[in-house]
């Protein structure tokens, strides 16, 4: 099997190290570097499955890089997961925004650490909504993108247009967090009216319709929703 490649991008030496170890043992290839502008510049050139990406650096910072390689169509599809300390959360909201994958905050065990990778290399390459007409399944739930159903247990969930697309976007990428913002332009689009404009009311809703299922939309907190099938 073909090992995935990881650039680590991280300027304190001893969390570099640590997490660099982790990864060698779990049998990623690991290469590092303690510099935004090094950083752009060593994925530019590998290529890598994943970036672990620290936001506090000398040079550029993690958003800046984030940003940069979700606007190269060469480094677009290259993960990213943002590597942050406590009290980010706008920083996070950002970073989600600008594309990152995921996210973890220090101090992070080594479990954690490559569950998160292992669950964000599993997605696969970046899916696209539309991309599909196939049905999709997951775990209870079957989504029928043709006809615009859902079926929980065999029984169909009656969902609005819009609750559909919400549920719709969530379950197409599991694990991947998005926030209100995103789900905003991808569900609602920009001319919605303000009571339209309140996702936590359509999720609220499609949660009471997915009854005893409804744990299937994830709250992260501060940050957004995500979809999590806990069988997985
Ligand atoms: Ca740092």
């Amino acid at each position: 099997m073909k090992s995935h490649k990881v650039v680590i991008v991280e300027d304190e030496a001893d969390i570099r190290e640590v997490i660099e170890y982790n990864l060698k043992r779990e049998g990623y290839r690991t290469s590092t570097v303690a510099d935004g502008e090094m950083a752009l510049q060593l994925v530019r050139e590998t290529l890598p499955d994943l970036v672990l990406l620290d936001l506090m650096l000398p040079g550029l910072d993690g958003l800046e890089i984030c940003q940069r390689l979700k606007a190269d169509a060469e480094t677009r599809q290259v993960r990213i997961i943002m590597v942050t300390a406590k009290g980010e959360e706008r920083d996070i909201l950002m970073g989600l925004d600008l594309g990152a994958d995921d996210y973890l905050t220090k101090p992070f065990s080594p479990k954690e650490l490559l569950g998160r990778i292992r669950a964000v290399l599993r997605r696969g390459p970046l899916q696209q909504e539309q991309a599909s007409t196939q049905p999709l399944v997951r775990g209870p739930m079957l989504i029928d993108r043709e006809q615009h159903q859902v079926q929980l247990d065999r029984r169909p969930v009656d969902l609005t247009a819009t609750e559909f697309r919400l549920l719709h976007v969530l379950a197409t990428n599991p694990g991947r967090v998005f926030t209100r913002d995103q789900l905003l332009s991808r569900v609602i689009g920009e001319n919605a009216s303000v009571v339209d404009r309140n996702i936590d009311v359509h999720v609220r809703a499609v949660r009471k319709k997915l009854g005893e299922h409804r744990d299937l939309i994830h709250t992260v907190r501060g940050v957004g929703y995500c979809f999590r099938n806990a069988a997985e």
